[in-house]
């Protein structure tokens, strides 16, 4: 059975409260057959929300600890206040920036789901380990290393973003990422039993009008991750349209 489809945006270190404006047309066309989610900067969750609180909005990464010593970050309780309903952990751009590992990527999981928001855990390999020929071993690695075992089709979506295709406008082929999204649905099921199967796998990396419609009926892709195109609603809204 298809799962329903989740366009997810997340717009990293972009945006500010006149940026708002762009939820207004991507609300239009909520509550269709795709489910939709933005994810802003944290300072712009809570007057996402009062502006369009029907959309989901999401936040880009949290701690994995309810409060403490940690300057600067965010917990999972706080972000929920915000009114954030998921939350992106182990992207790409922090596991190279900020050095996270799977260990923390996993906790942080753990600690959304405990907290009622929904893990979109990020996951893929770079050129180099794609060169090698490795890109199935490490993105299944990375999936054992940072899947919260109690994770469930409600509480989890996994998103495979290429590190090289990330922001580059280059895609893998169709054929690559089938192969890829065969090979995580088939982790998940090791991982989760028959759960395994309600897990959203969205593809990420370069999404456009231009090649939505394609990446978004590829088997066993159950959505997309968008960075870029995903600050313009006149761009996310054709790949949400895409998705139908
Ligand atoms: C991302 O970083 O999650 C992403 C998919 O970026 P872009 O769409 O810009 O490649």
């Amino acid at each position: 059975m298809a799962l329903r489809k989740l366009v997810a945006g997340n717009w990293k270190m972009n945006g500010s409260l006149a940026s708002l404006a762009e939820l207004d047309a991507i609300a239009d066309v909520g509550s269709g057959a795709v489910d939709i989610a933005i994810c802003p900067p944290a300072t712009l969750i809570a007057p996402a929300v009062a502006r369009q609180p029907g959309l989901a909005i999401g936040a880009q990464d949290c701690h994995w600890n309810p409060s403490g010593a940690h300057t600067g970050c965010l917990s999972v309780a706080m972000l929920a206040e915000a009114g954030a309903r998921l939350v992106i952990v182990g992207h790409s751009e922090r596991r190279t920036d900020n050095h996270e590992t799977d260990a923390e990527v996993k906790a942080k999981a753990e600690a959304a789901i405990a907290g009622g928001l929904t893990a979109i855990v990020c996951v893929g390999e770079t050129e180099a380990e794609r060169d090698a020929g490795r890109e199935v071993a490490v993105v299944t690695g990375q999936l054992r290393g940072s899947v919260p075992e109690s994770a469930t089709g409600e509480t989890l979506v996994v998103a495979y973003e290429p590190v090289w295709a990330i922001g580059t406008g280059r895609t893998p082929t169709v054929a690559d990422v089938a192969d890829m999204h065969a090979a995580i649905r088939q982790c998940l099921g090791q991982l989760l039993g028959d759960e395994g199967a309600n897990v959203r796998i969205l593809y990420g990396g370069s999404v456009k009008p231009a090649n939505a419609a394609e990446l978004l009926h590829v088997p066993d892709v159950d959505g997309a991750l968008v960075g870029g195109a995903s600050l313009k609603a006149a761009d996310f809204v054709p790949i949400v349209a895409a998705a139908q």
